[in-house]
């Protein structure tokens, strides 16, 4: 869904940012805040999110995205500390084919430990490991992609 006021008066963490819903609050600034997940891996489990709405990791600015990220590592030891533990998953859901459930973008920084039930299992058991020719072979249309993206626009962004 768009950034349109029909998909932020449908969204979660949208309500939340005018508080109009219930959050713990851990971290707020003009252009991010972060809180509690409402159902933890684990205690210390947080979710940093933009201000604005964004659906998807593309949607975001790449200034939006870098300041999540230095919010994120600003968090990471203090979760580490309070959490005690040191052992993170640090995840993002985007796009639904990816898990994502609440399609407001958000960075999960989740304390982990052993036993814990949770996974992110990689490599991933269900896949094999290709001949060195199509890594190479991908990495060089990445390459070239990154010099000329225009060129290269994937799927999602191309015109129809
Ligand atoms: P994702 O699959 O990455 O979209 O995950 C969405 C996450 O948001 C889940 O871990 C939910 O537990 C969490 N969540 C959903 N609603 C709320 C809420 N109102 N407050 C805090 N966390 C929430
Ligand atoms: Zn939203």
């Amino acid at each position: 869904m768009p950034n349109t006021a029909a998909a932020q008066r449908a969204c979660p963490f949208c309500e939340i940012i005018r508080g109009a819903s219930e959050v713990s609050l851990c971290y707020e600034d003009a252009t991010a805040l972060a809180f509690m997940d409402i159902q933890p891996v684990r205690a210390g489990h947080v979710l940093v999110v933009p201000r604005a709405h964004y659906e998807r990791v593309d949607d975001l600015p790449r200034a939006v995205g870098l300041h999540l990220y230095d919010v994120a590592t600003r968090l990471i030891p203090v979760i580490q500390q309070v959490s005690g533990t040191r052992d993170m998953n640090i995840v993002v859901n985007s796009g639904a084919g990816a898990g994502q459930d609440v399609f407001h973008f958000h960075v999960h920084l989740i304390p982990r430990a052993a036993g814990d039930g949770f996974d992110v299992p990689l490599p991933f058991p269900g896949s094999e490991m290709p001949d060195r020719t199509r890594l190479d072979a991908m990495a060089a249309r990445i390459i070239s992609a990154m010099r000329d993206p225009v060129a290269h626009a994937t799927p999602a962004a191309a015109p129809s």
